[in-house]
């Protein structure tokens, strides 16, 4: 039998076991299957990590603990929603991850964020574990009081599971800095101790200049880090962005440092395209309506005379670059089908997971460059990490100190990749190279510690 039928009966075998532990969780099946395609080749080469029993085990969280989340609406009607930590791996740190509050959270989800999030902080260079968690709690159009008692709700049960070297939660979809600060007065007022203990703070108690840019400017930090690599530059490209939560707004943001042209946003109920490009004053309005108005992007539409496309994606647009920065499952194969075929050149995940399976593989095979999620968003993680650095040491450093040092880090994320996913006559496969660097370091941690 050749390799190549080998390799895949083996992947087969330990998805259907993954499967069986694991019934009805297909977004964590996704992310795992994602990861072993590279990963099972990889070990059977390198057979110390096989015989540690290594994917095996980093498949399998540390633990989860699930709990329920009782509040009281506005109008005196009681609530309970269930609310998960996810405590994925802590070979190489203390675990780290964000908070989701969205209806379609389920354990799922959490399994997948937080597997992922493994192999993301281990890219960074920094001693962060992997975890996730949230809420399938809704959060639109509930009122601040609402929102403020929800999460104070929350945290009278998490606070006993985290801490500074245990598990030092952050954001993710709509949790921002209002969330964290509730979230943060409220444990600060249980324990009575100022530390460290959450990321994405406010630069009043503790948070670090350049957090909430940092995922969506790392983002494009990795594209120009992948078209450099081809001889080429962001400077005049054009560029798709989906979504407009923190991580697209920045990523458009630096996309306008850099000289791109940025022609499309969105949000769940469709998407807008500006043929003239969002500049300046458009973004500046846009992160205004999102940040502190809540409003809705089709008022973006008939703010500025453009097209309105309800309930769609903005793939089938014509344009060099992509940055699917929305959430997962957001991009599928007829859509990298159809940005192939409109000549996009190369793409960056600023979402978790935004690609299908079937998307990455049209873009494989078109030797489109293709950043994924855990090696071009992992700038986010990592000013969290470097958060962390700064409440330790009792210091906060200036923009430029930290942007320079989340550079250099999507830089050195960038050579991880290139080092274990170069090909033969072919673009890098960051792919690839992504999942074995992210494994390495926390597989040879696990190996040191022996069978525990
Ligand atoms: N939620 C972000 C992510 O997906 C950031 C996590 C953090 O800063 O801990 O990486």
């Amino acid at each position: 039998m050749n390799t190549k039928t080998n390799s895949e009966k083996e992947i087969k075998a330990f998805m259907s076991g993954l499967k069986r532990r694991n019934p009805g969780e297909k977004e964590f099946h996704q992310a795992v299957h994602e990861v072993v395609e590279t990963l099972l080749p990889f070990t059977a080469e390198h057979t110390k990590y096989r015989d540690g029993y290594i994917l095996e085990r980093m498949t399998e969280p540390d633990r989860i603990i699930t709990f329920r989340v009782t509040w009281e609406d506005d109008a005196g009607q009681i609530h309970a929603d269930r609310a998960w930590r996810v405590q994925f791996n802590n070979a190489i740190g203390p675990y780290k991850g964000g908070l989701r509050f969205h209806p379609t959270v389920t354990q799922s989800v959490l399994k997948f964020l937080g597997f992922e999030q493994v192999l993301k902080n281990s890219l960074t260079g920094l001693p962060m574990g992997g975890a996730k968690g949230g809420s399938n709690f809704n959060p639109k159009g509930r009122s601040d009081r609402e929102i403020m008692r929800f999460c104070q709700s929350m945290m009278i049960e998490l606070h006993r599971h985290i801490g500074e070297d245990v598990d030092v939660p952050a954001g993710d979809i709509n949790v921002g800095a209002r969330e964290i600060s509730y979230l943060f007065g409220t444990y600060k007022r249980l324990e009575n101790r100022f530390a460290g203990i959450l990321t994405g703070k406010g630069l009043a108690f503790g948070g670090s200049l350049v957090r909430k840019e940092a995922t969506g400017y790392g983002a494009v930090y990795f594209m120009q880090n992948m078209l450099n690599h081809a001889n080429d530059e962001v400077k005049g490209k054009t560029a798709l962005v989906s979504g407009s939560g923190n991580v697209a707004l920045y990523c458009m943001e630096k996309l306008l440092h850099l000289g791109a042209k940025v022609l499309t946003a969105s949000d769940s109920s469709g998407f807008i395209h500006d043929p003239k490009g969002i500049d300046r004053e458009k973004l500046d309005w846009l992160i205004d309506l999102k940040e502190n108005r809540r409003g809705r992007i089709s008022e973006y539409a008939e703010k500025f005379g453009c097209e309105f496309h309800e309930g769609k994606t903005p793939w089938g647009v014509k344009a060099d670059l992509a940055f699917p920065c929305a959430t997962q499952n957001e991009l599928h194969e007829v859509d990298a089908q159809a940005l192939v075929k409109n000549g996009c050149i190369a793409i960056a995940e600023g979402a978790n997971m935004p690609s299908t399976a079937e998307a990455i593989e049209v873009f494989l095979q078109n030797d489109v460059l293709f950043g994924p999620a855990k090696a071009a968003n992992a700038g986010g993680v990592a000013v969290s990490g470097l958060e962390q650095s700064q409440n330790q040491l009792r210091i906060s450093w200036s923009r430029e100190e930290v942007d320079d040092r989340l550079k250099k880090i999507m830089e050195n994320i960038h050579s991880k990749c290139v080092q274990y996913g170069t090909r033969e006559g072919k673009p890098v496969d960051y792919k690839s190279g992504a999942n074995i660097a992210g494994f390495v370091k926390v597989a040879d941690a696990m190996l040191a510690y022996g069978v525990v």
